[in-house]
């Protein structure tokens, strides 16, 4: 954005979303034909931001802020979204658009497409610890540094192995600069390697519309080897070395199968072992809790979800530790 002079707030084409590039937010202090530059400090070179966030839907606000302005007054130029420079390439635009063809067809609005997405994450041939961690990072639901600040478990969210970004899902998962040599192993994910990701939800509808059902169990073994080792080397225990994963991911995902291709001693147990919806009409209700041993506390998270798994209502709470008194022996 340069100075906003020629962009109009709304019906122009001017938000870094490429699903949603045009703002969508009700309309509410500006008149029609308002000019970008409305939104914008000159003087500084910086957003109002209390006026965008007056006018813009959080999401909007959020994306509009983090836009960069040029302080040079410089006029504005409608750029490539789909790559980091800005300019125009045939890979990210086939990109994009394989992307597109995914996340459009799904959208909040088509419920069949959202269902799609869950019922192929569930059917992914790995163990259901992994598939467990899949579904937690797709609804952020991870104890990034972010969530926990949020939460106001942590006073601030920056990424310990990076240093100088904020620590969400999609950061820790795959932005990270620390993890992209992992990520680089596997070569279906190459193509894409350096392509920002709104959420982790986004890059594994990406993944998924490769078609590759051993890429997408790669890429989860992967994904949760990486969250496994942020864990470990933050909680001081043993880690296994970055390079280390990718073959470690292709070895457990091998045990993975041929424990399934060796016939099970016993009749399979007919209860389900992975989450499944309840019947129509009816609530299913699952919690978690977690300990943050160094801050004396504890998460609580309880998802209440209807019959299309779709999260009705979340709570999430921080508590002290509970601690474990020694019972006193009764005198009989
Ligand atoms: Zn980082």
């Amino acid at each position: 954005m340069g100075d906003g002079k020629c962009v109009r707030i709304r019906g122009d084409k001017w938000l870094p979303d490429s699903q949603a590039s045009r703002v969508v937010s009700p309309q509410k202090n500006f008149p029609n034909n308002t000019r970008v530059c409305a939104l914008i400090d000159e003087e500084r070179g910086r957003w109002l931001e209390d006026r965008v966030r007056e006018e813009f839907l959080p999401h909007e606000a959020e994306a509009i802020i983090n836009l960069p302005l040029s302080n040079l007054g410089t006029k504005d130029k409608l750029i490539w979204s789909a790559t980091s420079n800005g300019c125009y390439s045939t890979k990210s635009a086939y990109h994009l658009l394989s992307m597109e063809a995914v996340v459009s067809e799904p959208g909040p609005s088509n419920p069949n497409a959202h269902n799609q997405f869950w019922r192929q994450l569930w059917s992914l041939n790995v163990s259901n610890k992994i598939r467990h961690f899949l579904w937690r990072a797709s609804n952020d639901s991870l104890p990034t540094k972010k969530n926990l600040q949020k939460r106001n478990i942590l006073p601030e969210s920056t990424c310990e192995r990076s240093g100088d970004n904020t620590e969400d899902t999609i950061h820790a998962l795959w932005g990270c600069p620390m993890v992209k040599g992992t990520w680089w192993e596997l070569e279906q994910c190459r193509a894409f390697s350096w392509e920002k990701f709104k959420c982790f939800r986004d890059l594994l509808q990406g993944v998924f519309a490769q078609n590759n059902s051993r890429m997408a169990e790669l890429f989860a073994y992967i994904g949760w080897s990486i969250w496994h080792n942020r864990n470990a080397r933050k909680f001081g225990t043993v880690t296994m070395p970055m390079e280390m994963i990718y073959t470690d991911a292709v070895q457990r995902l091998q045990e993975f199968h041929s424990a399934q291709d060796s016939p099970l001693p016993q009749e399979a147990a007919p209860h389900p072992t992975h989450w499944l919806p309840p019947p129509p009409g009816f609530y299913k209700i699952n919690y978690d809790g977690a300990t943050f041993q160094d801050l004396a506390s504890a998460g609580l998270g309880v998802v209440a979800r209807d019959s299309d798994g779709r999260v009705i209502a979340a709570l999430s709470e921080r508590i002290f530790l509970p601690t474990v008194q020694p019972l006193k022996p009764w005198k009989l």
